[in-house]
C-alpha cells in the first residue's frame, strides 16, 4: 500500500483516540525492546512478556525463538507484550495512556506502519487506527528514522535468536531466553562502547 505523505494540520489524532492500537494488536519485541522494558523498572516485568506461536509471522521481520511447548516438545515462538482478557496491552493505563511511553517498543512508535519486505513504510494489516494518516515531511522523516533503527534492531535480534536456537538444550524456558538476551546485549553493548 502506498502511503500518502501529507498530514491533516489538526491536533495530534492520538490525543482524541481511545488507543485502538493498544487493543487487539500483537506488539512483537526485539532485544532492544526488552532492554527498554527492563529500564522501566516495572515490578515483575516477566509478567508483561509473552511467547506466542510463530505461525503467520514473517520470520524475516519477526525473528523466531525456539522454546519448549507445554507438551514438552520444541516449537517456534515470537516474543510480544502480554494482553489481558479484553485483548488490551498490559501497559495501557488510565485515560488510555501508555504507562511506559518513553520506553514503549519500537512497533508502538511506528504504528500504524510497519516495515514492508523492501524495508519501506506499509500500513499494518489489521488496521484499526481510525485515522487516514497523511504525514508531512517532518513526521514522515520521524517514522522513517524509527523504521531504520528498527531494521537494525531486528537484525541484531535475529543474530541473538540464532545463537539461542543453535544451542543444544533439553528445555528452553522463556525466562531463560530473556536472560540470555540481556547477557548478550550487555556483552556486545559493553564491547561497542
Ligand atoms: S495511532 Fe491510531 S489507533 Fe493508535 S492512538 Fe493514534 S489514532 Fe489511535
Ligand atoms: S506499550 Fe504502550 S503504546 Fe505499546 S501497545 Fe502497550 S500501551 Fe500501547
Amino acid at each position: 500500500m502506498k502511503v500518502n505523505l501529507e498530514r491533516p494540520k489538526t491536533q495530534n489524532p492520538c490525543q482524541i483516540c481511545t488507543a485502538k492500537c493498544c487493543r487487539n494488536y500483537t506488539v512483537s519485541l526485539t532485544a532492544a525492546d526488552l532492554e527498554k522494558l527492563f529500564r522501566t523498572k516495572t515490578d515483575d516485568i516477566y509478567k508483561h512478556i509473552a511467547a506466542i506461536d510463530a505461525t503467520g509471522f514473517d520470520p524475516k521481520l519477526v525473528p523466531r525463538v525456539k522454546l519448549t511447548k507445554e507438551n514438552g516438545k520444541e516449537g517456534d515462538f515470537i516474543l510480544c507484550l502480554v494482553r489481558d482478557r479484553k485483548e488490551t496491552c498490559s501497559f495501557l493505563g488510565k485515560g488510555n495512556l501508555c504507562t511506559i511511553y518513553e520506553n514503549r517498543p519500537r512497533n508502538c512508535r511506528i504504528y500504524p506502519f510497519r516495515l514492508d519486505e523492501k524495508g519501506g513504510l506499509k500500513y499494518v494489516e489489521k488496521y484499526r487506527c481510525p485515522v487516514d494518516w497523511k504525514l508531512n515531511t517532518k513526521a514522515a522523516k520521524s517514522f522513517e528514522k524509527d523504521i531504520t533503527i528498527q531494521k537494525k534492531e531486528v537484525h541484531e535480534y535475529k543474530v541473538i535468536c540464532d545463537a539461542w536456537n543453535g544451542k543444544t538444550k533439553e528445555h528452553r524456558e522463556l525466562n531463560e531466553f530473556i536472560e540470555f538476551v540481556r547477557q548478550f546485549k550487555q556483552n556486545t553493548d559493553g564491547h561497542n562502547k
